[in-house]
């Protein structure tokens, strides 16, 4: 275990990055995924769209991996999408992103989503020859769940394909009395799940 709460208390804090990580990485807005975002748009002199970006997970999401709203600026993604990787997640930020800049770059002109001003935006932003498709195709394997994590307290459980690093406590428990701080009673217990 890398954390252990009762023998270091001066870095209790330390987990609340993973509890967060846990749970609240699959609902509402990004700050680090938005980050990227307007650091990418800032290269690409897209200021007025630097000031609307905003990424944000959306747990209702199915089988689609990502969503791009313009003129807004939101990017909706798939939560579903951490089972894959972070790789994955970022490939499909980009490909939403390069929706945002192609509409951005024309918006008086109707474009085709995944037309030539889509792909010259994705050469701008990286990801040269990106795929059109916007459905995950996980493969069975990948979505296999090894990994279940119980809370002891509100009977809540979370699957996940990897396991967490370090000690993780529900989010909800721990908002509910300790304001979204880590602690102990609330840590999650670990189940290895097979198939
Ligand atoms: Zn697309
Ligand atoms: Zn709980």
């Amino acid at each position: 275990m890398k954390f252990s709460f009762l023998e270091s208390p001066e870095r209790s804090v330390a987990p609340v990055e993973t509890v967060l990580e846990a749970c609240t990485r699959l609902m509402g807005h990004d700050e680090k995924l938005t980050e990227i975002c307007v650091k990418l748009l800032g290269e690409l002199e897209l200021n007025d769209l630097v000031d609307r970006v905003s990424v944000e997970w959306n747990t209702r999401m199915r089988s689609c991996a990502g969503r791009a709203f313009w003129p807004t600026g939101l990017i909706q993604i798939n939560p579903k999408l951490t089972l894959i990787s972070d790789a994955e997640v970022k490939q499909t930020v980009l490909h939403e992103l390069a929706h945002l800049v192609a509409y951005e770059r024309h918006p008086n002109r109707t474009i085709k989503s995944h037309g030539v001003e889509w792909q010259r935006a994705c050469v701008d932003l990286g990801i040269p020859g990106e795929r059109a498709t916007h459905e995950l195709s996980l493969p069975t394997r990948t979505l296999q769940r090894k990994w279940r994590y119980d809370c002891p307290k509100c009977e809540k459980s979370f699957e996940r394909v990897r396991r967490f690093k370090g000690v993780v406590a529900c989010y909800d428990c721990c908002l509910k009395t300790t304001g979204g701080r880590y602690h102990e009673t609330f840590r999650l217990n670990e189940i290895r799940m097979s198939s």
